[in-house]
């Protein structure tokens, strides 16, 4: 039998009639776009992550953009961030006109290195765009810190880490504003599309609400250039659904982390996910390092085995940012971890058997290399 990364459908199939049911609502009401659902999951989400305003847009990467606009990053500026994460994040901040300023990451956890940034802070730095990576926090309050010290924004990047704890705050509550996305992979995943920006600040939240309707507050009236990004009724509605499971199906991811744990602690050659004692990880992936990683991803797809790399490339290596004229060996943290991590499935879903045969393989794996080399 196959083992899927994740298995979408397995989750629907726990929730069908829920989920169905609030689909069904939105057709009879005929309000698609914004409207009472949508309303409801800002409302929600806002609670989940201990903030005081969230403003739902129609995607992760719109969150950042429209985040970064608010904050007034732009051409000149300059954001910090990291080279190890999904483009969008250094996407959003190219698009804003300002440069990506990246920092290498810390190799334990993946997440931006804090005692890097400083040397990095110029009068042209508007916000530090620290990455929640995998589910766990970055270390934010050395960059809290260090943004208070500079005066600029910090914005999470919370895509990957709703319900994410850092010395238990929750993701999202711990600088200016965070953002998340509901792509259908994440953690609370919708049935498409959509995301959300969360914030602290009352004028941020006022700025992003006009942002996301072409600047108006009023129909045909327009007090800022903004984009048509709003979040559609029929992901609120399903997304408040799943919602309601969200802290169980962390759980679960939790509990097939610790079991992975458990049997790689007899496999020296696997490294293992670190996790601060200071942050509570919901495991979006779980991520392993090993040797010869290519060839194990070889092994996996001929038993059927899900797996995949997170990420491949450093963005300072992409070609659309040659332009930026990094060397390409800066970074050596975040290189290597191009190199070597691999994401195992770790879904909710997922059976302890089918857990037992992702282990197996990579004891084979491990096994093949040992057998060449003697
Ligand atoms: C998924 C993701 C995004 C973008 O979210 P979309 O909803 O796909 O636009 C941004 N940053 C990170 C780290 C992500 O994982």
């Amino acid at each position: 039998m196959a083992i899927p990364l994740l298995d979408l459908r397995a989750q629907y199939l726990r929730i069908k009639d829920e989920i169905d049911e609030a689909v069904a609502e939105i057709f009879e009401s005929q309000q698609f776009i914004g409207g009472p659902k949508v309303e409801a999951l800002e409302r929600a989400i806002a609670d989940y992550a201990r903030a005081p305003y969230a403003v739902g847009v129609a995607s992760g990467t719109d969150a950042l953009l429209l985040l970064l606009k608010a904050s007034d990053a732009a051409a000149g500026a300059e954001v910090i961030t990291t080279p190890f994460t999904f483009f969008a994040t250094a996407g959003a901040i190219f698009n804003v006109g300002a440069r990506p300023v990246f920092v290498d990451i810390d190799p334990k956890t993946y997440n931006i290195d804090p005692n890097a940034i400083e040397e990095k802070i110029s009068p042209r730095t508007r916000a530090i765009l620290p990455v929640h990576l995998y589910g766990q926090c970055a270390d934010m309050d050395p960059i809290l810190e260090l943004a208070a010290k500079y005066n600029v924004f910090v914005i999470e990047d919370a895509a990957q880490s709703l319900g994410a704890r850092y010395k238990g705050r929750p993701a999202c509550s711990l600088g200016h504003a965070g953002a998340l996305s509901f792509f259908p992979s994440k953690n609370l995943g919708g049935a498409g599309d959509g995301g959300m920006a969360v914030m602290r600040d009352s004028e941020i939240e006022a700025r992003v609400r006009l942002l996301r309707n072409h600047g108006a507050s009023e129909t045909y009236y327009h007090q800022l250039v903004g984009t048509n990004s709003r979040l559609d009724a029929l992901q609120a509605a399903v997304l408040l659904v799943k919602l309601r499971h969200l802290e169980q199906w962390t759980e679960e991811r939790r509990a097939n982390a610790a079991y992975y744990n458990q049997k790689f602690a007899e496999m020296p050659e696997v490294i293992t996910p670190y996790v601060s004692p200071e942050c509570h990880h919901v495991y979006n992936q779980y991520v392993i390092r090993l040797p010869k990683r290519d060839q194990a991803r070889e092994l996996f797809a001929k038993r059927g085995i899900g797996c995949s790399v997170y990420y491949p490339l450093p963005l300072h290596r992409q070609e659309c940012f040659l332009d930026l004229e990094y060397d390409e060996n800066a970074f050596p943290n975040s290189c290597a971890a191009c190199e070597e991590v691999l994401a195992l499935p770790v879904y909710p879903e997922l059976a302890r058997e089918q857990q037992d045969e992702v282990v197996n393989a990579v004891k084979d794996h491990l096994a093949s290399l040992f057998s060449i080399s003697n």
